[in-house]
């Protein structure tokens, strides 16, 4: 579109320098990063947020070492000092427990001990019963977990403009967005489990199920845990209670804490569910967007494993793939994304969906 067309197309719509799609952790916190760095934003969303349904502990990864475990620690670093220093009327630090599962997990235990980051201590089954948790096995106890009040994405978006809508299209008109009746230069895709906009099944977005309850209890549980469920600490009467595996549902997560603590002494209020997303490898997708037609068009070669440089949507982005660590993966993985945007700063490759272009073209039949 060009002319006197454009001219009346820009004067009836808003514009802005960027849209963000998504209201959730990962919009909310890359809004946050960019509006703070000056940046115009509009974000949209249709209220259909899994990061709501979160119990939003914030904890740190045990497991081997690896590079996924070495980039959540970092994150996990990040996201407390961020949530203390700026947001520490929404983040509530209560220490975590990690237990485990059975016998061969207690065993695997032996071995995570030696990759535990943040400072930690064992405790011993007696220990638990002692503030009301049964375990036959001792789990490690860490000074450090957390967990933010749901209402913190409210508060990262606390300032900028915010439209309930549906985005179902989204056209490029002479090099801009157009999102419903709002243009912007760049546009970034913070949608979570819902990867329809554009083609991007290179990346193996994938949902998973979960559910959180908020219980009232007078229990007294001075520390959140995590086992199979996630259990916060008793915050003046209510405990909340989260777990997203594949096929979770309510009733399958109280029979689960029913073993961790008593029962016969929470009350469900509340219940949220949602989808979460996952990425195919399970790093989080921050970056471009191939452009996976282009590419396939005129590099038919690439099925059978041939490299070629990539080209990507214009000024499109993605900050999604955040998995079951949403709070404690949004802060950093949003100031990589804002970082790249705004300083050409290079994102680090673990993140960066390129990497998992070429793998998903040699799986195409040729
Ligand atoms: C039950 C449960 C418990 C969890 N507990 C924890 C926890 O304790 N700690 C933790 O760190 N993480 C937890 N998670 C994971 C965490 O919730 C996710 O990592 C997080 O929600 C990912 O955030 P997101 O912003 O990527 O996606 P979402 O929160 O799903 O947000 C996606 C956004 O995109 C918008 N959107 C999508 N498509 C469109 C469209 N076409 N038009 C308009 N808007 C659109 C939605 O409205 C929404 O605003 C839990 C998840 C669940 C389900």
């Amino acid at each position: 579109m060009s002319g006197r067309g454009v001219d009346k197309l820009y004067m009836k719509r808003d514009r802005y320098r960027t849209i963000i799609i998504g209201a959730g952790v990962a919009g909310a916190n890359i809004a946050y990063n960019l509006s703070q760095m000056g940046e115009d934003i509009l974000v949209v969303s249709d209220g259909n947020i899994a990061s709501s349904a979160a119990g939003a502990f914030v904890s740190p990864k045990i497991g081997k070492s690896s590079p996924l475990k070495s980039l959540t620690d970092r994150a996990f670093e990040f996201a407390r000092e961020f949530y203390i220093s700026t947001f520490h009327k929404y983040y509530h630090q209560t220490q975590m427990i990690r237990l485990p599962k059975d016998m061969a997990d207690s065993d695997k235990f032996k071995i995570y001990r030696e990759a535990n980051s943040s400072k930690f201590r064992d405790i011993t089954p007696k220990e638990l019963r002692e503030i009301n948790i049964n375990s036959p096995y001792s789990g490690f106890i860490f000074d450090d977990g957390g967990v933010c009040d749901s209402d913190i994405c409210d508060e990262l978006l606390n300032g900028i403009k915010v439209v309930n809508l549906e985005v179902r299209e989204i056209i490029r008109v002479d090099e801009l967005w157009q999102v419903g009746e709002y243009l912007a230069n760049n546009l970034i895709l913070a949608t979570g489990y819902r990867d329809n906009l554009f083609d991007m099944a290179y990346m193996g977005i994938g949902a998973t199920y979960g559910c959180r309850g908020d219980f009232k209890s007078t229990l007294n549980i001075p520390i959140s845990l995590h086992k199979n469920v996630s259990i916060s600490k008793n915050f003046d009467g209510i405990i909340k209670i989260g777990a997203t595996h594949k096929d979770e549902s309510i009733n399958l997560m109280i029979e689960k804490a029913s073993h961790l603590i008593d029962g016969s002494k929470i009350e469900l209020i509340s219940t949220y569910c949602g989808n979460r997303a996952g990425s195919r490898d399970y790093f989080p997708l921050v970056g471009r967007v191939v452009d996976t037609q282009y590419m396939l068009d005129n590099y038919p070669n690439l099925k059978k494993g041939t490299k070629h440089p990539l080209k990507y949507i214009d000024n499109l982005f993605i900050i999604n793939g955040l998995g079951a660590r949403g709070f404690v993966l949004a802060p950093l993985m949003a100031k990589y994304l804002s970082d790249y945007m705004i300083n050409n700063i290079e994102l680090p490759k673990e993140i960066n969906p390129d990497r998992l272009f070429f793998k998903w073209c040699r799986r195409l039949t040729p």
